[in-house]
């Protein structure tokens, strides 16, 4: 079985993003970045399975940058075993991505392609859901347990109010949640044996998609800072101010 991981090169989750001075968008630069740590989730899942010994081959796939090649050689040391760049400058969009993938998923055929359910910069949750209607591939999204027997993946999912499961048959798309696993730390001598790994990388225009961007961004501010709360003596104070003060009783 072959599985596909889709990962993003995002800003770290513990580095608090700003608006450029003029709000054109936020500011990027000099950050540290990562993977996407949905995506992280998604390698370590197919890294389980290849344990199991239910897979033989992972594949790391990013619509990124130069720089993503980081992040590909990130989840080639966590056990990933090669990797594809698709390569542009352009902060693409997830349908963009969604048709980069197709084209990847016709070129590879995976069994399985799993993704994170989002990427925390853009906050979409749109890619998974889109190359599975492009492939035409049963989902299971926001997945909180996955296992395989046969050609059939069961998929436990993280629906409001509890859990859904769902059967699908292979090949299909999983989108990884947050309790899904929990991602080790890649090793001093994998990080090394990741650098000998292969890496390939492609443009969008060798897999013919075209990604030039269908939105445009207007403005990104920060949300109004909140007031101070204050400390109230009693009860009797609470509800005389709740009552004079915010005049909500
Ligand atoms: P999104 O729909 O943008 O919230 O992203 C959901 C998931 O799609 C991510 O967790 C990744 O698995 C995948 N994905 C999104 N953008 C990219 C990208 N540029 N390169 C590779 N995978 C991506």
């Amino acid at each position: 079985m072959k599985v596909l991981v889709p990962v993003k090169r995002v800003v770290d989750y513990n580095v608090k993003v700003r608006p450029k001075v003029d709000g054109s968008g936020p500011e990027v630069n000099n950050l540290k970045m990562s993977i996407n740590p949905f995506c992280e989730i998604a390698v370590e899942e197919a890294i389980r399975l290849k344990e199991k010994g239910l897979v033989e081959e992972i594949i790391a796939v990013t619509i990124g940058p130069q720089q993503a090649q980081e992040q590909l050689r990130t989840a080639l040391a966590l056990g990933v075993d090669r990797a594809i760049l698709v390569l542009t400058d352009i902060l693409v969009e997830p349908l963009a991505v969604a048709k980069c993938l197709k084209e990847l998923c016709c070129r590879e055929t995976p069994d399985l392609v799993i993704l994170g359910k989002q990427a925390i910069d853009g906050d979409n949750n749109q890619t998974g859901q889109m190359l599975g209607a492009l492939m035409r591939y049963p989902q299971g999204t926001f997945a909180s347990e996955l296992t395989i027997e046969g050609n059939r993946a069961t998929v436990q999912r993280e629906v409001d109010g509890g859990l859904q499961t769902v059967s699908l048959r292979l090949p299909a798309i999983v989108t990884s949640d947050l309790r899904l696993n929990e991602p080790r730390y890649a090793s001093l001598p994998n990080i090394m044996k990741a650098k000998r790994k292969p890496l390939a990388t492609l443009t969008p225009e060798e897999l013919g998609v075209d990604v030039s961007l269908r939105t445009q961004l207007l403005n990104v501010k920060l949300p109004p800072e909140r007031k101070a709360g204050v400390v109230v003596n009693d009860v009797k104070d609470l509800v005389h101010k709740l009552k004079n003060e915010c005049k909500v009783i």
